[in-house]
């Protein structure tokens, strides 16, 4: 039997907001996926879309303009090169993030992230959620996204060969932004699964659809929370820290070089996917990297001039190879998402006209509706489209408040309710 559109969530399925219209969401544990994988996802948005990949800011791949009759079949065109689109929507555990591309353990992160997407993938137990359940993995506490997530994962060293991660819990933005709070300082690996199970079990027994985790800290308190997770018989299981090898795509051989590529909006045709996957088998180690920035990372073989080679994949990807690209995080807004309130592309285009130098160096994020799906308020420069007002003439145009980043925490709301021409003066200034 065919399910109801409303359980298509689970299949990582929203419906768009032009009628008959659905985005495929593929999750991606720790945004890696194979240049076979990646060839796949083009192939699909090619057959059945209309040749775009749209790439998350947790790593995730989205599939636009799909027909109802064709999803079937693209699940199983996904699932015969070993990708899963299970959980990426609706209440479940949501794919497992990482922001840390770049950094010298990243394989280590990708195979913690990839044991937790497989360990919570799939299993009924934790599909029936009140509400999406989001966990990361990060390398430190510097990207501060450790505080977004339900589960927050921070490597904190290693104890006797074996990596302990402090564990961050309850956090997360959207209409009601909250910083997660340390539940466990320095847990070893092993505990980590068991840990998130139970915290799952506290948060199915307690918080009422649609209720994400945040709000039971609310509700009861950091004191309560903890003590109702740590009464859970789970929390105090162990598992191996690693059962056999390690799950990482990713090598990371010493001696390789990053080479990022710029991807605007996150958003690429397929050709151009092909290429990057055809740059990856050529020059790098057969892995495409989505970060958190909605770029590309590739990791290029040890030995080569890095110059040289990012000059090649920039030529054959058509893509701009930059050692500090431009972090300008865009959700898809109202150019498809039935939430978003802004012409998203559109804006960020015009912005970052009247980005200089100065403000280049910057990381900016502008989300189409207050669920803040790019992270504004971990952005320097943070915009969220808050509004649609009527004008005089019977119009309706956007509203936008503007965030700063500060010391520690979340960023602040420094302008409120702004219109687009309030917004790219405000911006001309901070740029
Ligand atoms: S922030 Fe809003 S408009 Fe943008 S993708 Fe998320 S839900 Fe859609």
């Amino acid at each position: 039997m065919a399910p109801s559109s409303t359980n298509f969530r689970l299949d990582g399925i929203y419906k768009q907001r032009q009628d008959g219209f659905y985005m495929q969401r593929v999750k991606l544990a720790a945004g890696v996926i194979s240049s076979a994988q990646a060839r796949a996802v083009a192939a699909i948005s090619e057959r059945f879309g209309r040749g775009t990949i749209h790439l998350t800011s947790r790593g995730s791949m989205e599939i636009h303009w799909l027909r109802e009759e064709d999803l079937p079949q693209i699940k199983r065109e996904l699932a015969k090169t070993g990708l899963t689109s299970r959980g990426a929507c609706g209440g479940a555990v949501r794919g497992v993030t990482c922001s840390g591309h770049g950094f010298p353990g990243f394989p280590h992160l990708e195979s913690l992230a990839r044991r937790v997407h497989r360990h919570f993938t799939g299993n009924p137990r934790f599909e029936q959620l009140p509400k999406k359940f989001k966990i990361g993995v990060e390398a430190d506490l510097s990207g501060r996204r450790h505080l977004i997530q339900d589960v927050g994962l921070v490597l904190a060293g290693q104890e006797s060969g074996v990596p302990c991660y402090d564990v961050w819990i309850a956090g997360g933005l959207g209409r009601e932004p909250q910083p997660g709070f340390l539940l466990e300082a320095g847990l070893p690996e092993g505990r980590i699964i068991p840990v998130i199970e139970a915290v799952i079990a506290v948060y199915t027994t307690h918080a009422p659809p649609p209720k994400r985790l945040k709000f039971l800290a609310r509700q009861f308190g950091e004191q309560k929370l903890r003590q109702l997770i740590e009464a859970e018989p789970v929390f105090a299981e162990s598992f191996p820290a690693e059962s056999g090898f390690p799950e990482n795509l990713s090598t990371g051989e010493s001696g390789s070089h990053q080479v990022e590529l710029a991807v605007f909006a996150g958003e690429l045709v397929s050709e151009q996917l092909i290429r990057i996957a055809d740059a990856a088998d050529t020059w790098a180690d057969g892995i495409v990297q989505v970060t958190a920035n909605q770029n590309v990372l590739l990791t290029v073989t040890p030995g080569g001039d890095v110059a040289v080679l990012g000059k090649r994949v920039e030529d054959t990807t058509g893509l701009k190879w930059d050692t500090a690209p431009q972090a300008f995080r865009i959700c898809p807004g109202c150019h498809e998402c039935s939430m978003g309130l802004s012409e998203t592309r559109t804006i960020a285009a015009m912005l970052l006209e009247q980005v200089g130098d100065t403000g280049k160096k910057l990381t900016w994020a502008l989300s189409g509706c207050p669920n803040s799906c790019t992270q504004p308020q971990l952005a320097d420069v943070g915009i969220v489209s808050s509004s649609l007002v009527k004008g005089d003439n019977g119009e309706r145009t956007p509203r936008f408040d503007l965030y700063r980043l500060g010391e520690i925490g979340f960023g602040n709301a420094v302008a409120r309710s702004l219109t687009l021409e309030q917004l790219v003066d405000e911006v001309r200034h901070i740029a």
